[in-house]
Parts: C-alpha cells; sequence; structure tokens
C-alpha cells in the first residue's frame, strides 16, 4: 500500500501531492556536480537531500527512477555566460587535462557519495558523453523558433518564452530594463543564455558541430539528460536555492518550450548549508570536505546525522558544537539499537512507525521523525524495537555494521567500478584480487556494488 506524501512545491509555492504521472514509476531529476575540485559538505547537503527524497519515496511504496547530470564541460565560472570554463580553469591550475580533472573529481564525489551511503539516482551521465543528443535538442530549439545563432554561439530567446522568471518570481521586463550591456553584444537581449558556444581554436574541449566546432553551455545538459530518459514528464526535479534564478529558469525555458508542455510538475529545493551562521564558499576559504571532517573526528555518518537535525527548506548552520551533538546522539543511538537487538520485552510498535511515516511524507519532516526514532528507543529494551528501527533505517540509511570500509579500500573498490564500466575487465579482475587480499568482498548488485569485510 502506497502511502500519500506531500512535498513542497517551489512552481507552484504549495504542498502537492506526489504520485507517478504514468501511474507506475516515479520520475526524478537531480542537478548534479561540477566536477572541478573536491566536493564540500554544503554541496553534499545537496545529495543527502536527494537521498532523502528518494529513500523517503521508496519508504512509502513508490517505484523510482532517477538521472543526475555530471557537469564536466560548459559551467562557467559564474552561473550566467561569463568568465571561464570552470573545467579548464582547474585544468590550468592542476596541469591536468580537463578529461583527468573530470574523471579524478568524479571519482572522489563517487566515493564520498558512498561514504555517506547516498543512495544515487539509476542514471548518473556525463555531459561530455550526451553531445550528439544536445546537438539535436539545440537543433530542435532553432526549428521551433526559440534559439538564435551569432557568431559567438546559438542562444535562447527568453522572450519567446512566456513564463521565463516564474520559478524564482523574477520579473523579467523590469530586469530588461535594468539590464548590463551583454557579453555577446550580438544577443537579442542580455538575459537571452547560450545554449551552444563556438569555441575558439585553443579551447581544449570542443566537438563538431552544423555551427562549427564548439561545446555545450550549462543549463542544455540537464534538459537533455532529463529528456533522454524521461522525455517530456518528469515528476520531480531537484537541485541547490541558488539554481533557481538562473539555472533551473533555463532549464525550464528549454524544455518546456522544445516540448511546447510543462516538463517538470514538481521542483523543489534545498536551502544552503552555512558555517558559523556565514556563507560558505571556496573563495571565503571556509569549506570543509568529508576528508576535514574525518580529521576533526567525525565521521561521514556524523554528518548524515546532522543532515537530518534541520529541516532542508530552511538554511542550516554548520558548527563544531551542533556536529559533537550529532556525533553524540549518533553513538547513543547506536548503542540503544543494539540493547534493543537482545532485548526480551515486547512492545508495540505501531504507534511510532505511524509518527515516522507521517512525519517524513509530510515534507520531509526529518527533526520530528528523528524525535519519533528517539523516543522509541527509549523504551523497554525488545527485539521488536530493534525491528521496527531497522525498517527506520532503510530512510536514516546509518551503518548498523561494527566495522566500517575504510577510505582507500572505497577507492579501490570505486576504481574497480569505473573499470568494469569501462569494459577493462583484466584491471577490474586484478583489482577484485588486490581487495581480497585486503580482506574485502566486493559483489555486484543491480545498482552497484557492495564490500564486504570477510
Ligand atoms: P556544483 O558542484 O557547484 O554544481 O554544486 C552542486 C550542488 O551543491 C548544487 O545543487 C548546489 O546547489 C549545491 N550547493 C553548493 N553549495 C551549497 C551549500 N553551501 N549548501 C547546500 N548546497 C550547496
Ligand atoms: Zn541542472
Amino acid at each position: 500500500m502506497k502511502k500519500v506524501v506531500k512535498f513542497y512545491n517551489s512552481l507552484t509555492r504549495k504542498k502537492e501531492e506526489i504520485y507517478p504521472s504514468n501511474n507506475k514509476t516515479i520520475k526524478m531529476y537531480s542537478c548534479g556536480p561540477t566536477v572541478y575540485s573536491y566536493p564540500h559538505i554544503g554541496n553534499f547537503r545537496a545529495y543527502l537531500f536527494m537521498d532523502n527524497i528518494r529513500r523517503t519515496l521508496k519508504y512509502c511504496g513508490y517505484s523510482l527512477d532517477g538521472a543526475m547530470n555530471i557537469t564536466d564541460v560548459g559551467h562557467l565560472t559564474s552561473d550566467a555566460d561569463e568568465g571561464e570554463d570552470k573545467m579548464l580553469v582547474a585544468s590550468e591550475r592542476e596541469h591536468k587535462s580537463p578529461w583527468e580533472i573530470a574523471k579524478f573529481y568524479t571519482e572522489v564525489f563517487m566515493r564520498d557519495a558512498k561514504r555517506l551511503n547516498i543512495n544515487l539516482p539509476e542514471h548518473i551521465v556525463p555531459a561530455t558523453s550526451v553531445i550528439p543528443e544536445i546537438i539535436k535538442f539545440v537543433q530542435g530549439l532553432m526549428e521551433k523558433g526559440y534559439a538564435y545563432e551569432t557568431s559567438k554561439g546559438i542562444y535562447f530567446e527568453i522572450a519567446k518564452f512566456k513564463d521565463y522568471g516564474k520559478l524564482s518570481g523574477m520579473n523579467i521586463e523590469e530586469k530588461l530594463a535594468g539590464a548590463r550591456i551583454a557579453v555577446d553584444d550580438k544577443k537579442r537581449s542580455p538575459y537571452d543564455f547560450v545554449l551552444w558556444v563556438k569555441a575558439p581554436k585553443e579551447h581544449i574541449m570542443q566537438w563538431d558541430s552544423p555551427w562549427g566546432k564548439g561545446y555545450p553551455g550549462w543549463h542544455i545538459e540537464c534538459s537533455v539528460i532529463g529528456d533522454k530518459f524521461f522525455g517530456d514528464s518528469i515528476d520531480i526535479h531537484t537541485g541547490g536555492v541558488d539554481h533557481k534564478p538562473v539555472h533551473h529558469e533555463n532549464e525550464i525555458a528549454q524544455s518546456n518550450a522544445f516540448y511546447g508542455k510543462q516538463v517538470v510538475k514538481h521542483w523543489m529545493h534545498l536551502e544552503f548549508l552555512q558555517i558559523d551562521s556565514g556563507k560558505m564558499g571556496k573563495s571565503l576559504g571556509n569549506t570543509y570536505t568529508l576528508d576535514d571532517l574525518e580529521k576533526q573526528g567525525f565521521k561521514p555518518e556524523v554528518f548524515r546525522y546532522f543532515y537530518f537535525m534541520a529541516h532542508y527548506s530552511k538554511q542550516q548552520n554548520f558548527t563544531r558544537e551542533a556536529m559533537e551533538g550529532a556525533k553524540n546522539s549518533l553513538k547513543n543511538m547506536k548503542n540503544l539499537v543494539k540493547e534493543h537487538k537482545v532485548g526480551t520485552n515486547k512492545v508495540d510498535t505501531s504507534s511510532y512507525q505511524k509518527e515516522f511515516i507521517d512525519a517524513i511524507a509530510d515534507d520531509l519532516n526529518m527533526p520530528n521523525a528523528l524525535a519519533v526514532v528517539i523516543k522509541m528507543l527509549k523504551e523497554e529494551r525488545s527485539k521488536d524495537v530493534y525491528e521496527a528501527f531497522l525498517k527506520f533505517n532503510e530512510v536514516l540509511g546509518f551503518s548498523l555494521e561494527e566495522e566500517e570500509i575504510p577510505s582507500d579500500i572505497l577507492d579501490l573498490a570505486e576504481k574497480r567500478w569505473q573499470a568494469k564500466k569501462a569494459k577493462d575487465f583484466t584491471l577490474a579482475d586484478n583489482l577484485r584480487e588486490e581487495l581480497s587480499k585486503k580482506g574485502f568482498t566486493i559483489k555486484d548488485t543491480r545498482d552497484g556494488y557492495e564490500i564486504t569485510k570477510n
């Protein structure tokens, strides 16, 4: 039996029921990482949010199909069409090719996502792997009269799309009146955004296209990858609030213009992680990675617990004290779970089960869900409580094993997975052998792989 789930929709500004438009499977798209540097814990708040939605929907009885992009080309240092490609900046900084940069940071992202036990989408797709599809989509937009060519590239003409600005509530006419001079003065409006950039000769990442050599703009990859898996109907789209005013407005314009209908039904946005009540940013030098947290004595799982302590629609403040609190609470939780595992009392957990599912199905109220779990664990020691906790843990995603998998082992496992995907079976077999010598077994599953300590 399915539980009715209601999530806040940023587009309609109301809590609305989630259901699969095709009566079968909920289709969910999530904006993925730009793989030009180490992902920080703010980024991972966004992917824990995605994980939270995925696990909640599954818990509530829905089947789910998810897709996420990996941005490995075209994301400029500003979210609009200004600055340099982040991949090229990283490539100069690290004296590596943009391809090496992308490979390295994709692996770091996947490894860290695994350390956080994030339930990743079924389809994870680098932008550079869908260049022909992107070209076709841009051609489609041109044929439909939404895009035009200049000497610099192909642009989307926002004046042709009447709903532009609806998601973020911006008044585009007012904005246009006060606009700066456009970067490309051939653009019909400064807010027209680039779909395809004509590459200067020295630009490393470029592909043949009907408009000469070039590379895609940033926003188009999400419309195209969404289209590739889900066509003209996407039930849920997730991302950070920073994406609302530019990236998501542009995605909506591209997809809806292409299909002549509303493609994404439900938009969900995560508020930012702050540090010591201020903005966190790479340029401010106050971002932390999971490795930084480990050095401070916090395992990735503590950050997972910390994520549950605030609602996704509120900014969350990262402080050492809050993390210490999360660490202690998690430790207590695990100790109690262990005691319940061997408990002999009888406890009726049905009211807790109801309260828990009501909380998560009410726009992911994780602070309430956590409170229910804590209350239940205070019961007389009972296997019934243990069983109920195991069920709740499908959403919470904590590890109940004694032994955590070390990060060098996760690295090897991820390398093997990448080798397997690249059909380098010799390397994959060698890495499996190496893992086995180190005392770990790797098993392929439907969604990826599992590592266990022998
Ligand atoms: P990027 O790799 O820069 O494209 O960002 C990946 C994701 O992290 C996006 O969904 C952003 O909205 C999100 N993000 C970036 N910084 C933060 C932060 N401080 N708190 C929460 N989410 C963030
Ligand atoms: Zn996106």
